[in-house]
């Protein structure tokens, strides 16, 4: 078989996933070798606390095609993968979870969407092996409320699990943002796109290194990210609560002038003063999440730093933004 002359490159964060690397590293080889590719596989460690680092080590000795970045701490899935594709050389970039929940048997058929002509190639998980019905819920109701909320539309189900076109991730390397939604910011990015659905597995060994604090963090980070919707929903609460004490005002003088009938009730006085006091907290927190996003934006902090670079060295222009 002959070579085609393209690098596909295969982007993956990993944090300590020491029993995972090994399996992973080897079922991507077995699938690529398959096809006439060259390839780099990158991992990016963020910030791992176990054997992970030495893996890494370990792996890029002994195959040239294996590339690793060791970022200084833990950064997050979403930074983690941000970084790989800065450094990412390929014609097209896969980025995959180091945990086997992305299936390294479909990157054949990602590749040969590409080659149809899809600059995006976009995976949708339609189910998932082994997952409690709580996360199921709380994933697919962040998805509706996300697509509600804003204005770019992410796929229920869309994973990090897709390639990339080099053009593409040419435009990406130019969204300096730090609250970062990758899925949000593909959709948003346009180009030829096209997605395929899965069923993703059970992870091979490990757990998942997602708290329900971070989960939580990453929905905010996705609909402050591409929406405006919540400051105005605050604004249309208040226009409406304004109307309604109006209206309530002129009832009373209408009883006072009007009737002989006193006028009812300190309750109602102060059950407005709550609804009022609690309405406008809602929406003081509401500025504040993103006052506090604007903040963390004009520190213009570097995104992430790297602590090591292993195997191959890097084309000395690409740097971190
Ligand atoms: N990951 C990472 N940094 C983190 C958390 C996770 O790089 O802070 C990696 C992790 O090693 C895995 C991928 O991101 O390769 C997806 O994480 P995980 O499997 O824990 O997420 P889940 O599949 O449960 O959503
Ligand atoms: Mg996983």
């Amino acid at each position: 078989m002959g070579v085609i002359n393209k690098l596909i490159s295969i982007v993956v964060p990993v944090y300590n996933e020491q029993e995972n690397i090994d399996n992973f590293y080897s079922e991507v080889v077995k699938h690529m070798e398959q096809l006439a590719y060259c390839f780099e596989i990158i991992f990016v460690d963020d910030g791992s606390s176990d054997a992970t680092p030495l893996i890494l080590e370990r792996l890029t000795t002994g195959d040239k095609r294996v590339r690793a970045l060791i970022m200084a701490r833990n950064f997050g899935h979403q930074v983690a993968l941000t970084c790989g594709l800065d450094h990412a050389q390929g014609d097209a970039i896969i980025t995959m979870d180091g945990d086997m929940q992305h299936p390294p048997e479909m990157v054949p058929l990602l590749i040969s969407k590409w080659e149809e002509g899809f600059q995006v190639v976009q995976t949708v998980r339609i189910n998932t092996e082994g997952v409690s019905w709580f996360k199921n819920f709380t994933s697919g109701m962040f998805y509706k409320l996300m697509n509600a909320l804003s204005n770019v539309q992410v796929a229920e189900g869309g994973s990090d699990f897709r390639l990339l076109d080099k053009q593409v991730v040419d435009s990406f390397r130019r969204f300096h943002e730090r609250a970062r939604f990758i899925r949000g910011m593909i959709s948003a990015i346009g180009y030829r796109q096209t997605n395929i659905e899965f069923i993703a597995p059970k992870r091979f060994a490990g757990q998942s290194k997602f708290s329900l604090k971070k989960m939580l963090h990453f929905a905010l980070d996705g609909i402050t990210a591409y929406s405006k919707t919540p400051l105005r929903f605050a604004f249309y609460i208040g226009i409406l609560l304004g109307s309604v004490s109006i209206g309530l005002t002129l009832h009373v003088l209408y009883i006072k002038i009007f009737t002989d009938e006193a006028v009812p009730g300190w309750s109602t006085i102060t059950a407005s003063i709550l609804l009022l006091g609690g309405l406008q907290l809602a929406g003081i927190g509401i500025i504040g999440e993103y006052v506090g996003r604007i903040f963390e934006e004009v520190k213009q902090r570097p995104l992430y730093w790297l602590r090591a670079e292993l195997g191959p060295q890097m084309a000395k222009d690409k740097q971190a933004p």
